[in-house]
């Protein structure tokens, strides 16, 4: 699967620069720039209504910036029609013909593009290949699977080599397992065609598993871009590291920075160390994170060098592969954790049940701070 692209400003395919649109004065996307790199699978990730539709709309040509311009290889979009751009909309709805065969349906793309019949044909069973449904050409869309219709929808978007595919939740329809599947597949065929796919997802796990990058959107404007691992592990605001994932998050002010961070946190009845040094100094507010699989819960109290408190088990929910565990601290806070089972053990044996006293710890690598 593809990696993250290093530098996408030096080879910026699709380029967009401080876009902002207005609908009756309120504006959607708010003076929004992103380099996407030729080949990469691009994900624009937010919440209902922070505007990534709206933008992948603007990428499309169906929306005009009401400020900024987008650029497509090179060339400058402003005043370009949807139709004249070198790009492709998949929609959620996938919008096929329902009398039409999926052979018919995948041509349908191509019937103005000026092309022989026999080649037509060709490139109809390319896509279809491509897809691996060359068996189920002579059906009709009723006659296949939600996700057969989704690969059938790919294929025709991509039938027509479009330089950049733009794709409106693609697997909104799909059941969280077919989902799960799609999701490695639609990586593999980008992987294969080497087209730019611009993806809108409000599906985090999605995001992270399809794209190279992600842009994090929050009420029109982007909050964070990069890889599935920096927005996660390293989020820039707190925004984002709620968004992403589960996170504890608490209220903190800077002791010192000595090669660690000290925080003291009141939420926690302790100070914190954290890895973290860069642009903090003493007396400054911040807020402390850290992701419920990062904190260890142990019975015994944990060695020396570690952030450590005691709690009570307050609530736990065992989801077979790992437990969620809401632990209360003696200030009342409580924290999120989770534990990997990765031990066969009856009930008994477990970590903690209800109403235990026990330790929790977390390396100061963990901690995450982050200024607003
Ligand atoms: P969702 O996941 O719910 O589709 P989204 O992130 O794709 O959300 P957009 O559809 O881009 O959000 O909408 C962003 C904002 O712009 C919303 O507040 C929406 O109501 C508004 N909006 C979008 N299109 C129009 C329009 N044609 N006229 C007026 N307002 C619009």
């Amino acid at each position: 699967m593809n990696q993250p692209s290093q530098n996408p400003a030096d080879s910026a395919f699709v380029k967009i620069e401080n876009v902002t649109k207005t609908f009756a004065g309120i504006p959607a996307v708010k003076n929004v720039s992103i380099d996407i790199a030729k080949g990469e699978l691009f994900a624009l990730l937010g919440g209902s209504g922070c505007g990534k539709t709206t933008l992948l709309r603007m990428l499309a040509g169906f929306e005009i910036p009401t400020a900024g311009r987008i650029l497509i290889d090179g060339k400058d979009m402003t005043g370009v029609p949807p139709y004249e751009r070198p790009v492709n909309m998949m929609f959620q709805s996938y919008a096929l013909f329902p009398h039409m065969t999926v052979e018919k349906n995948i041509a349908y793309g191509l019937k103005h593009d000026r092309m022989t019949d026999a080649q037509r044909k060709d490139r109809v069973k390319q896509m279809l290949d491509l897809v691996q449904l060359s068996e189920l050409g002579h059906r009709k869309p009723h006659q296949l699977s939600g996700g057969q219709r989704q690969r059938v929808a790919l294929a025709r978007s991509l039938a027509k080599h479009p330089k950049v595919l733009l794709l409106d939740e693609p697997l909104g329809a799909l059941d969280k397992k077919l989902r799960e599947h799609t999701q490695f597949e639609i990586a593999n065929i980008q992987d294969k065609t080497g087209i730019t796919f611009v993806v809108v997802t409000h599906d985090q796990e999605e995001a992270m598993t399809l794209a190279t990058r992600i842009a994090v959107m929050d009420r029109g404007e982007v909050r964070q871009i990069g890889s599935a691992t920096e927005v996660y592990e390293y989020p820039n605001c707190a925004f984002v590291a709620g968004f992403i994932g589960s996170a504890n998050m608490l209220d903190g002010v800077v002791r010192s920075v000595n090669g660690t961070t000290s925080v003291e946190v009141p939420g926690l009845g302790t100070t914190v160390e954290a890895r973290e040094t860069t642009h903090l100094a003493a007396g400054q507010s911040i807020k402390v994170a850290v992701r419920p699989e990062k904190i260890h819960i142990t019975r015994e109290p944990p060695p020396p060098g570690i952030n450590a408190m005691e709690g009570t088990v307050d609530d736990l929910a065992y989801f077979g592969k790992d437990s969620l565990y809401r632990i209360r601290l003696a200030t009342g806070t409580v924290l999120q954790v989770n534990n990997v089972n990765a031990r066969r053990a009856a009930e008994s044996e477990r970590v903690a049940q209800w109403e235990d006293r026990v330790w929790l710890s977390f390396e100061p690598s963990s901690v995450i701070l982050l200024k607003d």
